[in-house]
């Protein structure tokens, strides 16, 4: 276990972090999920002693002509009062990633640094953070994930975690990659860190015990999965998965949304207009699905993407 505790808490009262108006017109349709849970993205009451939260949210999700778009840099949606999801704004970049905040009593954790270098994504974090330390890790070291670094590095109080492997085994204590799980205590909210190589050498998946979200990256969410490493993204899937069955989940959260809310059909790649998108959140048994899957594909990478209802397989 690694403890990020560098201060202890001030006692100061979080910020709710109020998102601000979202975009007209909530949408919280559970498109092609079906997996039963009521469409605001909380858990049945008393179901998992998890700390619930609300995925009740529309997300900014570009213009038809960008330069019309009056949606800000970032948004922000706070799951609950200490976990907090932002998206950039797809007008900026069209990855459109999204970066996770999740504090504890002593420190807190932001997962990617988004897409761009502006300066807004700190802005917009800052106050979430009550003035504790924050430790800036990426769920893997594609450009989209780590752009925004510079604007932390040398904050007072940040940490940014450097891209090796070595720098990422030792943030989180993974004694053996890519087999050993590692964890972050950020003051009594344990993470579990879990080395999930193939899509990008170094990426990591983070499941937080608190709330039972388990944040997966670019390795799957809602769009096309990009495999650079099928034979290791294959067994990094299947960790998952079994550690998937063995925990209570919430929510998958990935990093981006590329799926329409129509199953099977994604937007084109580099769009920057998304009228009709998929929910940010998968399930535990998307991630079951999507080991079973690539068991039957086999130890040799299909010559196609294959779509799935909510993700695409996506060798290259
Ligand atoms: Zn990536």
């Amino acid at each position: 276990m690694r403890t990020f505790a560098i201060a202890l808490a001030t006692g100061a009262a979080l910020a709710a972090g109020c998102a601000g108006s979202p975009p007209a017109g909530t949408d919280d349709a559970s498109p092609g999920g079906g997996d039963g849970r009521p469409t605001d993205g909380r858990l049945p009451d008393g179901a998992s002693g998890l700390e619930p939260g609300s995925l009740n949210v529309s997300w900014m999700h570009g213009s038809q002509n960008c330069n019309q778009n009056a949606d800000p840099a970032i948004q922000l949606h706070s799951y609950n009062a200490t976990t907090h999801i932002l998206r950039q704004n797809k007008c900026n970049t069209f990855e459109a990633p999204f970066v996770y905040v999740l504090v504890g009593a002593t420190s807190a954790l932001m997962l990617d640094s988004g897409a761009t270098q502006a300066t807004a994504l700190r802005t917009a974090v800052t106050p979430l953070l009550g003035g504790k330390p924050l430790l800036v890790a990426h769920s893997h070291a594609h450009g989209d994930h780590v752009a925004g670094d510079g604007t932390f590095n040398g904050q007072p109080g940040v940490t940014v975690v450097g891209r090796t492997r070595a720098a990422v085994q030792a943030a989180f204590g993974i004694a053996t990659w890519p087999t050993d799980a590692g964890t972050l205590d950020l003051g009594g909210r344990v993470l579990d860190v879990l080395a999930i190589p193939g899509h990008e050498a170094q990426h990591i998946a983070i499941y937080d015990r608190q709330t039972g979200l388990l944040l997966t990256g670019d390795s799957l969410y809602p769009g096309l999965l990009f495999i650079n490493d099928w034979a290791t993204y294959r067994t990094s899937m299947a960790r998952l998965a079994q550690f998937a069955a063995a925990h209570p989940i919430a929510h998958v959260l990935g990093a981006h949304i590329e799926m329409t809310a129509t199953p099977k059909v994604n937007y084109p790649y580099g769009t920057t207009f998304q009228p009709n998108e998929h929910v940010l959140q998968l399930a535990a048994a998307h991630v079951a699905e999507l080991d079973a899957a690539l068991t039957a594909l086999g130890p040799t990478p299909p010559a196609q993407p294959v779509p799935h209802d909510d993700f695409v397989i996506d060798p290259r």
